[in-house]
């Protein structure tokens, strides 16, 4: 029964309904940022930076259709199980005090997200999911869309206490949605300060302050709608016009693969772990605070310090023909992805598991030429070979469920045809080609 109940809850969520209604207002609202920053040449804008943001958001989205069931399936026990009060549905109406109680589960899932949020930039392992959203180095609303993949495995945690008051899941997935929403807008440096609203609210200014890697500006900041809780719990910092923001984190990506995004912090604690000689360490540094490293590992592998004032964007140069292909090949990805989240919502996961493959071979690959990778021609070849035989595979699986899949194989044909002949145009040129430089 609670399976059930769990999964209808995740099928019909506020959650899912309101975060996919919201896509095409996040990239309309992208695109028109973008046309501001070219017509007032801010630069605020790199087209690798933002595709790999974007990279990173797609990648979240479409893992999460796979890892998403196991926290709502936790969320829903314990609400069924252990919740204090058994709170209707029916009683978030548009009444007054139908309003009053949203607005109650609405301030306490920010509270919530305030400490989530706070834990995932001060414990180790924390930080080693969130890292993510803070790679990039440049600031703008692709910066919003860049989220991690791996939020599934704590994060869900520090939002417990509201389902064991016992808060309707339907209502919690809505305020979840809603404060998740609510803080695209403040990705923007085009938006300056705003006087009271920047004391109550999480705003442009004061997120700017969370993602720099300024000392002054280090851990505060962490608000998701109300910036009150840091004014309260003493992390809150102004943005100031004598320290201008240095956008990034200070051990940086210089990566944009978004694959390696996810796990580089993981990946640097572990090989710490592995490293330091005492069992406490080996298991401690996990949850120590963020930074900590066992003595005697520090001692043989000394991290180097960073000089803000010699910090550099990580920013390879590619052809103009090379760009013009990502970028092609990124605006099919897009389409791409507005296909497998209507044919999750209305089939389920199993039905994307082919696709999504596909998906992140077309993200990794974005990476690889982003990077100037010399084998990125190579591995795209592979990927635009395989891309029929898969979608066959996709087809055979699926056609029982997917009407439209017949003509699934023919288009993934064309595109892959027509990707292989402007690959070829674009990579015709060996002066340009000789730019293809591998950075390793
Ligand atoms: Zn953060
Ligand atoms: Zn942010």
């Amino acid at each position: 029964m609670t399976v059930n109940y769990v999964f209808t809850c995740q099928r019909n969520s506020g959650l899912m309904d309101l975060l996919a209604l919201a896509v095409p207002f996040f990239l309309l609202a992208l695109l028109l940022e973008l046309i501001v920053d070219r017509v007032r040449s801010t630069g605020y804008y790199r087209m690798n930076d933002a595709i790999n943001s974007l990279s990173a958001g797609t990648l979240s989205t479409t893992f999460g259709y796979f890892t998403r069931f196991a926290q709502v399936f936790i969320w829903g026990y314990v609400l069924q199980n252990f919740a204090l009060l058994r709170m209707d549905y029916a009683w978030f109406d548009y009444s007054p005090q139908g309003l009053a109680l949203w607005a109650v589960a609405l301030i306490g899932w920010d509270f919530c997200y305030y400490w989530a949020h706070r834990y995932g930039h001060e414990v180790s392992i924390l930080w080693a999911a969130h890292a993510v959203h803070h790679q990039s180095e440049d600031y703008n609303l692709s910066t919003a869309l860049r989220q991690t993949s791996s939020s599934f495995l704590f994060n869900w945690i520090f939002f417990l206490p509201l389902f064991l008051i016992g808060f309707p899941i339907e209502v919690l997935a809505t305020v979840n949605a809603l404060d998740l929403i609510y803080q695209f807008w403040v990705h923007t440096q085009h938006v300056g300060k705003l006087g009271w609203v920047d004391r109550v609210f999480v705003t442009p200014s004061n997120h700017r302050v969370h993602h720099a890697q300024n000392e002054r500006y280090i851990d505060r900041n962490y608000g998701g709608i109300f910036i009150l809780w840091d004014r309260m719990f003493g992390s809150f910092q102004e943005e100031l016009d004598a320290d201008p923001v240095v956008f990034g984190v200070r051990k940086p990506l210089a990566n944009w693969n978004p694959f390696w995004a996810n796990i580089q912090v993981y990946a640097y604690l572990w090989f710490d772990a592995v490293r330091t000689r005492r069992w406490r360490d080996k298991i401690g540094i996990w949850f120590h605070r963020t930074g900590w490293r066992p003595a005697d590992v520090e001692a043989l592998y000394p991290k180097r310090s960073t000089e803000l004032a010699a910090f550099r964007k990580f920013d390879p140069d590619i052809s103009t023909a090379m760009r013009r292909y990502v970028l092609g090949q990124f605006l099919v990805t897009i389409l791409g992805v507005l296909a497998i989240a209507k044919f999750y919502a209305e089939q389920g996961a199993s039905t994307v598991l082919v696709p999504c493959l596909l998906l992140w071979a077309t993200l990794y690959t974005l990476g690889l030429f982003t990077e100037a990778r010399s084998y990125a021609v190579r591995f795209e070849l592979i990927r635009l070979l395989m891309i029929v035989p898969l979608s066959v595979a996709a087809m055979l699986a699926t056609s029982l469920i997917i009407e439209s899949a017949d003509g699934a194989w023919l288009i993934a044909g064309i595109y892959s045809l027509s990707s292989v002949a402007v690959l070829e145009i674009a990579t015709a040129n060996k002066h340009r080609q000789a730019k293809m430089t591998d950075n390793n």
